[in-house]
């Protein structure tokens, strides 16, 4: 395996999924990863590693020769001195730290529902006064109809803080399959959702490991989980990519029935080739 290919499997184990407990840049960075938020995907793009935050954050690099980043377990010796660090991202049990870089930047994902001149941004979750009323009646007159509720969760002008992790276990949580169309969950489950999230996010304000689920082990109920048991109805928990920028979205398509829509019916003009027939929302890996 390449010298590069190898680095990036290692950042992935050691950071995804993991809450940033630090994050330092030796250059202006605009903008910032949220303080307390998680790795969601490590990317390598050729000469460019890219670090993907839950808050929809960004973090591309590109290193001169000899450059690269490097992983350390906590309290571990580094190779080089930490003046040359370029960037370091602390977690609980690692330090990863880019040296030598050639090209640092953060950039915001491109969402327009996440674009501030989209519109204005929603309550603060993990702000103890955050109207929650205000954010259930945001989401449940959300103004694209046929958004799935998995993707409107995420909508910053609903609420703002809730990242990919949150979501997908806040839809775990509350039972609620991802692909429901926005319009049809009623306004009971609105609040419940938000409730669920405002919870799971307060509660993990100030821990280094996210848990939402006690009893499972690991404390994520769906969230990295594919392939392996749900335990709450037993069903195998599944991964899909969703939306444009194809996040992962961990899902139980045994338990996550509330609101499930119905099949949709895909009219084929190519009779030859192209199949017609029933697509089951969320049938896409
Ligand atoms: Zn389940």
């Amino acid at each position: 395996m390449p010298d590069s290919q190898r680095v990036v499997s290692e950042l992935r184990t050691a950071l995804i999924g993991k809450t940033i407990l630090h994050f330092e840049a030796d250059a202006v960075l605009t903008p910032y990863p949220n303080a307390g938020c998680a790795v969601e995907a490590v990317k390598d793009h050729g000469p460019q590693i890219e670090i993907m935050f839950d808050d929809g954050i960004v973090l591309q690099t590109a290193f001169k020769w000899k450059g690269g980043w490097h992983l350390y377990r906590r309290g571990q010796k580094w190779k080089k001195r930490r003046h040359l660090a370029k960037v370091i991202i602390q977690t609980e049990e690692w330090v990863a730290v880019a040296f030598s870089t050639r090209h640092i930047e953060t950039y915001r994902e491109f969402d327009q529902n996440r674009h501030p001149r989209s519109g204005r941004m929603g309550p603060d979750l993990s702000n103890p006064e955050a109207d929650l009323h205000e954010c259930s009646a945001r989401l449940f007159h959300y103004d694209k109809p046929d958004v799935t509720v998995a993707e409107a969760l995420l909508d910053q002008r609903v609420m703002s803080g809730v990242g990919n992790v949150f979501r997908c276990e806040v839809l775990w949580s509350c039972g609620i399959h991802p692909w429901a169309p926005i319009s049809t969950v009623p306004q009971s489950t609105c609040l419940d959702l938000v409730i669920t999230a405002a919870t799971q996010m307060r509660a993990n304000l100030d821990s280094p490991v996210r848990v939402t689920a006690p009893d499972v082990p690991g404390g994520l109920a769906v969230y990295g989980r594919n392939g392996q048991k749900c335990v709450r109805c037993g069903d195998i928990i599944r991964v899909t990519k969703m939306g444009e920028q194809e996040r992962l979205l961990y899902w139980c398509p045994g338990c996550q029935v509330g609101c499930e829509p119905y099949p949709v019916i895909l009219h084929s003009v190519d009779l030859d080739n192209t199949p017609s027939g029933l697509q089951i929302p969320g049938e896409i890996l």
